[in-house]
């Protein structure tokens, strides 16, 4: 993207790069409201790996969150105003007191990849159109990599699976592109 500003947390795998960096999963004071939503898979699909909730809260539809959004899905206006209607409210990580994520520990994110949501595995990755491309933000794996293809390396992604957790997200808030037309 030309880089729209990123969603809040998101990170990439445990082992490597991320758990020497950590940066996305631990927000800045104040920020929890512009964390990135989760779905009802995400919710699901945690809540049973979990046997409870209590990794989840809730924040209202500001303003704020939906220009986050908006940068990030800049082909679905619409879509976005269906999907969170200013007044209501959508599922985020819970986080500490000092901001960081419920499922950050010593060793970087507790969950594994298939149970972390879909855009906390995507991160710092994103795409727009045929373009996949990394968000404009500080992170130690854009930083380090040499390339688009050692980012992606150094995050285990490729370019299927870029796509796959790109399309669930746009699916699981119907902004798929063209939608909107
Ligand atoms: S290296 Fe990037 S994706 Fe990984 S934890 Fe740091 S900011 Fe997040
Ligand atoms: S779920 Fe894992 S990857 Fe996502 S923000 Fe929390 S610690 Fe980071």
């Amino acid at each position: 993207m030309p880089a729209p500003q990123p969603p809040t947390p998101p990170a990439g795998p445990p082992a490597g790069v991320c758990a020497r960096c950590r940066r996305c999963c631990t927000l800045a004071p104040g920020q929890e409201g512009l964390v990135f939503p989760l779905s009802q898979a995400d919710l699901e699909r945690i809540d049973q790996a979990l046997g409870h909730a209590r990794w989840r809260a809730q924040s209202p539809n500001s303003q704020e969150f939906l220009a986050m959004l908006a940068k990030l899905f800049p082909k679905s206006p619409a879509g976005l105003a269906r999907a969170f209607p200013l007044g209501a409210s959508h599922w985020r990580l819970a986080v500490a007191g000092d901001g960081r994520c419920f499922f950050l520990g010593q060793g970087g994110c507790g969950l594994t990849p298939e149970q972390r949501p879909a855009h906390c595995r995507l991160f710092p990755v994103w795409r727009l159109g045929n373009h996949i491309l990394p968000l404009r933000v500080e992170c130690l794996a854009i930083a380090e990599a040499k390339d688009m293809r050692g980012l992606m390396k150094s995050l285990d992604l490729d370019v299927a699976l870029v796509k796959e957790l790109f399309a669930r997200i746009q699916g699981a808030w119907g902004l798929e592109e063209g939608r909107d037309a």
